[in-house]
């Protein structure tokens, strides 16, 4: 086993796999620790006690990501995009709130893009990336669980159990990209959390006509629900208390069909038939700093968001492909070093600050039935489907990020 590499990424997820495809070419030797399989398989299922909870079993991965056109662009540099299956165009973006006045319309065209996103299923864009890394990096070991990382001046360590066997090896820096979920604290960096009480259904349903490529995003006063087109018909994630989640868990088909209708309004065709129904309890994570000795965080190790705005992973893939970046500015004598890691840091700070911040105020500002809340909700929207410059710059910000 080698123990010395210059980057060791934990987790093969979106986020590590982006990272080491992204340092392809620059002949360091990286080294990725997926705990999952780490083949060209669906992921594993998440961890004891976060992400799905599934009414069978959540494995693979059913959730809908809708990636910005920006998500896209990148992971074309990265050689993953064509291999990506069932990639669904967005062209519309339809904001509305039930109960109260006042909707929005974001328009590709009107943004000066080809389409504002994508909705890939996890899953699939997993295997495409597992795929691409399988062909480009012979460090990437599967069924490889990290128990614990330490760093000294010099370097990093992870120690990790792999086959029944645990083994350590060292770099130069380390990058933690396992979703914040499996390492508990590490030194140098704290971890802040905000309960939403709010809980995700994810389910994929079919209506009378086929999906017209809008997405619908629809206000409620217990939680934002979002409709992404998604082949012929849609994803749903709806946020809703998680005792009303765990009774939409259980209701009969036709029982939740009629909750949806009900809940959702006209603007979407007849709801006709629902999948598999899964639930992800939901909260704002966020780790400060990003850097600590030897060390970065990408992904949803270093925030994990509410879906509201779908920003969780496009912000993910931009951590990753801005840590390569530096990686890839920085003398091999360098890397893990004060000043890259500061670089890091800097670089990132208003793009993940500013997503934070407009997702927390979106969950906050909609999730509520104040009447002037509603009122000022209703105005805002009306005033943004009436200003196309504020609509091209809400829509860029969405699909590039806070640097546009
Ligand atoms: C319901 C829902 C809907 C969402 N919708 C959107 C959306 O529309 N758009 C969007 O951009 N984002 C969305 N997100 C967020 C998105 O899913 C995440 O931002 C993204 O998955 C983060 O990728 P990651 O690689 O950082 O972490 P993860 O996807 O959590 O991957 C972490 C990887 O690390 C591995 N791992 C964990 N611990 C260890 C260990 N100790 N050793 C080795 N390996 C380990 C895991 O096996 C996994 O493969 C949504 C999230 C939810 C819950």
């Amino acid at each position: 086993m080698l123990n010395h590499v210059d980057v060791l990424v934990v987790g093969g997820g979106p986020a590590g796999a982006a990272l080491a495809l992204g340092l392809k070419d620059s002949g360091l030797k990286v080294m990725v620790l997926e705990a999952g399989g780490g083949s060209p398989l669906p992921n594993p299922p998440p961890l004891a006690g976060e992400g799905a909870m599934d009414r069978s079993d959540a494995y693979p991965d059913p959730r809908a990501l809708a990636l910005s056109y920006g998500a896209k662009m990148l992971l074309q540099r990265l050689a993953v995009w064509d291999k990506v299956q069932g990639a669904t165009p967005i062209e519309k973006i339809h904001i509305s709130q039930r109960g109260g006045f006042g909707r929005a319309v974001l328009d590709a065209g009107e943004a000066g893009v080809k389409t504002l996103g994508y909705v890939v299923n996890y899953s699939a864009l997993g295997a495409a990336m597992q795929a691409t890394l399988h062909q480009n990096n012979p460090l990437h070991l599967g069924g490889a669980r990290v128990l614990e990382v330490k760093s000294t001046p010099g370097f990093g360590l992870a120690r990790f159990e792999r086959g029944g066997e645990e083994h350590e090896v060292t770099a130069s820096l380390l990058v933690l990209a396992d979703g914040g979920r499996s390492l508990g604290q590490v030194p140098g960096v704290s971890r802040h959390i905000v309960d939403y009480d709010q809980t995700a259904i994810i389910c994929h349903v079919m209506t009378d006509a086929p999906q017209r490529h809008i997405a619908y995003e629809r206000f409620t006063p217990k939680g934002p629900m979002a409709l992404l087109p998604s082949g012929e018909g849609y994803d749903l994630v709806w946020t809703a208390r998680p005792d009303e989640a765990a009774s939409l868990l259980l209701l009969d088909d036709p029982g939740f069909l009629q909750q949806l209708s009900e809940r959702f309004g006209s603007r979407a065709d007849a709801f006709v038939q629902a999948g598999k129904r899964s639930a992800f309890p939901l909260s704002l994570k966020y780790a400060r700093p990003v850097t600590a000795q030897r060390l970065a965080l990408i992904g949803n190790a270093a925030q994990a968001m509410h879906p509201v705005a779908g920003q969780g992973f496009n912000l993910g893939l931009r951590d990753a492909w801005e840590l390569a970046e530096t990686i890839l500015k920085t003398p091999r004598a360098e890397l893990g070093g004060s000043a890259m890691l500061a670089q890091y840091r800097d670089r990132r700070r208003s793009d993940t600050s500013g997503a934070i911040l407009f997702t927390d105020l979106l969950v906050r500002a909609f999730s509520n039935d104040y009447h002037g809340l509603r009122i000022a909700r209703g105005a805002g929207l009306a005033l943004l489907d009436s200003l196309p410059f504020a609509k091209k710059w809400v829509a860029r910000k969405m699909i590039f990020g806070a640097k546009g």
